[in-house]
Parts: C-alpha cells; structure tokens; sequence
C-alpha cells in the first residue's frame, strides 16, 4: 500500500465497477460506499446499528444500479418488524444514492458476538422489495420474505428467488467508536445461465476467502481489487467505473410544486393559520421553508394556472 496521506478521489472517492469473468458466465459487481454511508449517518444523525443497517441497504441500492442506462433508478425496500421501522433507498444511472431509515435512533446491545445487531434492528419477519424503473414501460417490483434481517443475506434469497440469479452477496459497514462511518462497501457476484459448476465452486472459494469485505475496504482494497480476488483464476475483466455519490433529487423548485399541486384552499390556510410551511425531505432530511410571502406567490401561481379558487 502506498504511504501517501493527501487525498486521492481513486483511493478515497465512492465508486463501482462491474466486472464479468469466465467468458461473461459469471458477472460480478463491487462498491466503496464509505462516504455515501458517512453522509447517510450525517444527515438523519442515525445511531451505530442503523448506520450500519441504512449503509447495507444503501450499498445494495448502489450495487443493483450498476446496470441502470440514463433515466432509470432502483429502489429497495425493507420492511419488517424490527425497530428501525423499515427502510428505503433508491440509486439512479449516475451513481446517486440516498436512502432513510424509518428510525433512524434505535439503541440495542451488541449481538453476543460483539457486533452490531443489525437483524435485531432491522426485524426479522418483513419483506424485501426491489424495483427496478427502466424509464421506459411501468416499473417491475420483485419481493421476497427476509431470512435475517441482516440485508446481505436477504438480497442473496431475493435475487435467487425472485430473479432466479444465484448470487454471492457480502454488504458490510464498519462503524467508529464515535459513530462514523470508518469503511463501507459490498460485492455481488452473480452466476449466470450456463455457468460451470467448477467455476462456481472456485468463485464461492474466492469469496469465502475474502472475508469481511469492509475488512478489506478499510486495509485498503479498491473495488477493482475486490472483483479480482472474487473472480480469481477466472479470467476477469472490468467493464465499467462509476462514481457513487450520496446526492438527492429533492430541490426547492420540487418542493414549491408540491405546494402549488396542494391547491389554492390549503395554501390560504397555511399562509393564514400557519404563516408558513415546511417541507422536509424523507430522503436526504432536507427541510425547505417557505415564508407567508412565498407562499402568497405559490398560490398567485396556483390560481394562475386555473386551480381552485
Ligand atoms: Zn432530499
């Protein structure tokens, strides 16, 4: 490794590279979410296990955008009984990832293995629901039940079950004492038809070999890194490199619309009993306030456009 401490975007920065191996029978894809997780903790204030619950289920978002072509995005969804409440994250063809969990301040004991609970948080009896918007005809949705609560091994049973793609799949998130996030990221890789079953073997020995990928992620490894040690002695190559990024779709502008669509009587009641408004993101925990005054134009803009008077 090298010594160096200034900052570089290809040792530090988020990104994913998609791979394939064995003559494209075998497709792998790996991710360095650190900072996507770290500015998902930052902004909803998460604790310790929900960081690393929230950070899984944003890294899986990231890791199944791969494919996305421009106009598409992933959503996954986990809902289940645990006291995190469910989550959600979506990510979209140009890297942008944002996700929230339902709450974010849940406090538990470690596992009895002195790791984060993160199945206790999440819950154990729900579901995981992925849907994927091409941009193009109506968005498919997939669920299976969860087996754990843990993500990674809920997404593996999802994609098995629901997308008939046997996949390995390792999401890991490794939190500071002090509750931010030191190392994040996750591997997927997939068997697809036609696959030899040595091939497979050996792809399960590469990964079982790994170990914890955040272990990995923290002593350095890139995602390239990752994928060739996933895809060892099975002659891989990289497709594609893409930057990730904790970024929402949320604006000002978007927030004003929403007013607007609210109508003509609901703007006049804010403006006149609330004297004001106050829109907050669920994604990104963005909140956007809107004076009397800017609300008195919203609704010129309403009644402009042939709303309710
Ligand atoms: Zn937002």
């Amino acid at each position: 490794m090298e010594s160096t401490t200034a900052s570089d975007p290809a040792r530090d920065g988020d990104y994913l590279v998609r791979a394939t191996a064995a003559g494209g029978s075998i497709r792998a894809l790996a991710a360095r979410t650190t900072r996507v997780v770290e500015e998902a903790r930052r902004r909803h204030q998460t604790y310790p296990t929900v960081t690393a619950a929230l950070g899984r289920v944003l890294t899986a978002a990231g890791l199944l955008g791969a494919d996305l072509k421009a106009g598409g995005s992933v959503t996954v969804r986990v809902i289940a009984d645990g006291p995190a409440g469910g989550m959600i994250a979506d990510a979209d063809a140009r890297g942008r990832v944002r996700g929230y969990a339902k709450n974010p301040q849940v406090l538990l004991p470690l596992s009895p293995g002195g790791k984060l609970d993160v199945g206790r948080a999440v819950g154990r009896r729900g579901f995981l629901y992925v849907t994927r918007d091409l941009g193009l005809k109506e968005p498919y949705t997939g669920s299976a039940p969860l087996v754990s609560g843990e993500i990674a091994e809920d997404l593996t049973y999802y994609l098995l079950q629901s997308e008939q793609t046997p996949s390995a799949v390792a999401l890991g998130v490794l939190v500071e004492p002090g509750g931010e996030v030191r190392a994040a990221g996750g591997l997927i890789v997939q068997r697809m038809p036609g696959a030899d079953t040595d091939d497979a073997r050996r792809v399960e020995e590469n990964v079982a070999g790994l170990g914890p990928v955040t272990r990995a992620i923290d002593a350095g490894a890139t995602p390239e890194q990752l994928v060739f040690e996933a895809l060892a002695g099975l002659d891989p190559s990289i497709h594609e490199a893409r930057p990730l990024q904790f970024r929402c779709r949320c604006s000002r502008l978007r927030s004003s619309q929403a007013l607007i669509s609210l109508g003509a009587a609901e703007l006049r009641s804010m403006i006149h009993e609330d004297h004001g408004a106050e829109l907050r993101c669920h994604f990104c925990n963005e909140t956007y306030r809107f004076t009397a005054d800017d609300l008195a134009r919203l609704l010129a803009e309403a009644q402009a456009r042939g709303g309710k008077a």
